[in-house]
């Protein structure tokens, strides 16, 4: 989840269930070019763009069945099609309890389309969430993540969901500032606690306002022991001038560290070339040894899919790995439920309604406009962020896409070329069995996003 957008699509134009022919060359795999010159990696890549063709044509076409019947999605009755609107066992729950914020970073996303601060209080009953969780996810392995706005300023939503849902997993993603407020039942049953950070501490007090750093890394030391699991840096690399020593000291102090690269027009003059030296650097630090993980949770979750791609299939159905097409469900304290945070400004994205209880599959879903069906990274990419590739594929944001698509996607194809150049796969034979465990079923892969 980008939280921290400027840019506003100069399009908001929704083309949802548009079911286009697919171009020649999506068709064909003749032509198609992949970098890898191992003949395992071509045949890898020709089964993800031909799997990526299934998913666009069949998304698109399960949507339009799922509309035109009705806003509640019934049985397909398609064999190999999944029936749900959930895709798998495992659904994330996240739950806004306010839109209020106590911080004023310019770039939040929830500013595009007046969303920040609009809903201050939870608008829906907790037998309606008990009603809309017994109708929509029996069954389901359930985390819930509290967000916001700032999730910490309603702790009394927190405590009244943790005690009805005791079989839940739990996490929060806060600024941290509020951190010190929380209460012990609440921290214990926490099994990780995103902490928004920019980067290094010059780069947060400049985002987030002079000493902002300091007092959540103050509040953190306060309250560590008294959680009950991982502590993880969330950084949205919006600096050019973020460094390698930033992110390193970032996995000093936190258990682990995920970046994305912000969705926003940064990657003009050198800031592209500043960002690939900067992961070079770190990615020499992941491979430099085989006793320890680095703890970066992109690195780790990118080195896991190239050994092992089929573990995206296990976990997301080989769909885009932030889980916003397949299981995470946002729901708005109005009781509105969207796939991403970042498109609650899109009413054409909503999938589903606490208070009137229904739930639809995710509208934002894989597409034949999409690049990634020729993309070599498309194996272990998996289709990155999906809000990304639909406006500026999908709604032909022509801007967005050459300003800010095209120059991320060209950030994680640089990743991969550099962490082959490291031949992972020697790296992880040499790792013990629990560190091997660590890069193939770490927790937090669920918590974020994985890909950059
Ligand atoms: S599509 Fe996924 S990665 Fe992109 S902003 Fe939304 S939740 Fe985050
Ligand atoms: S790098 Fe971009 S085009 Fe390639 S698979 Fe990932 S999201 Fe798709």
């Amino acid at each position: 989840m980008a939280h921290y957008r400027l840019y506003a699509p100069s399009s908001v134009e929704i083309k949802v269930n548009a079911i286009e022919e697919q171009p020649a060359s999506a068709k064909s795999q003749e032509g198609t070019q992949t970098k890898s010159d191992s003949a395992d990696n071509q045949q890898r890549s020709a089964s993800a763009t031909t799997h990526w063709q299934f998913l666009a044509a069949q998304t698109n076409e399960t949507m339009t069945a799922n509309m035109e019947q009705s806003a509640y999605p019934t049985q397909s009755g398609i064999p190999g099609r999944c029936d749900s609107a959930i895709t798998g066992h495992r659904v994330e729950l996240q739950l806004l309890t306010t839109l209020k914020c106590n911080l004023k970073c310019s770039y939040c996303s929830l500013g595009v389309g007046d969303v920040l601060g609009s809903q201050q209080h939870v608008g829906y009953e907790l037998d309606q969430l008990e009603r809309f969780v017994s109708t929509h996810l029996a069954g389901k392995e359930i985390y819930a993540t509290f967000y916001g706005g700032e999730p910490t300023l309603n702790l009394e939503f927190m405590t009244a969901v943790m005690r009805l849902f005791p079989l839940f997993r739990f996490q929060l993603q806060t600024n941290g500032t509020l951190l010190d407020n929380v209460p012990d039942e609440i921290l214990g049953r926490l099994s990780n606690i995103l902490v928004s950070v920019d980067g290094g501490e010059k780069i947060t007090d400049r985002y987030r306002g002079r000493g902002i750093y300091r007092q959540v890394l103050r509040n953190l030391g306060h309250v560590r022991h008294l959680t009950g699991g991982t502590v993880t840096a969330r950084v949205t690399w919006s600096d050019p001038d973020t460094s390698f020593a930033d992110i390193d000291e970032l996995t000093r102090t936190f258990d682990y560290v995920y970046f994305q690269f912000v969705a926003d027009e940064k990657y003009g003059k050198d800031a592209l070339q500043k960002r690939r030296a900067v992961l070079s650097e770190l990615i020499a630090r992941f491979f430099a040894n085989n006793d320890a993980i680095y703890p970066v949770i992109p690195l780790m979750g990118i080195v896991r899919n190239k050994i092992l791609p089929n573990r995206a299939q296990e976990l997301y159905a080989g769909m885009t790995q932030c889980r916003a097409s397949t299981h995470l469900v946002n729901v708005m304290p109005d009781g509105k439920i969207f796939p991403c945070p970042d498109m609650m400004y899109l009413p054409a994205m909503q999938q589903g309604d606490v208070t009137g209880n229904w739930l639809r599959p995710s509208p934002l879903q894989a597409h034949t406009d999409m690049p990634c069906g020729d993309c070599e990274a498309l194996p272990w990419c998996r289709g990155n962020c999906m809000k990304n590739l639909y406006l500026a594929y999908v709604t032909k944001d022509e801007r967005y896409r050459r300003n800010v698509v095209e120059p991320i996607c060209a950030l994680i194809r640089f990743i991969g070329e550099v962490i082959d150049s490291y031949a992972p796969g020697d790296w992880y034979a040499k790792l013990s069995p629990p560190l091997r465990r660590e890069l193939t079923d770490c927790e937090v892969y669920e918590y974020v996003e994985v890909m950059p």
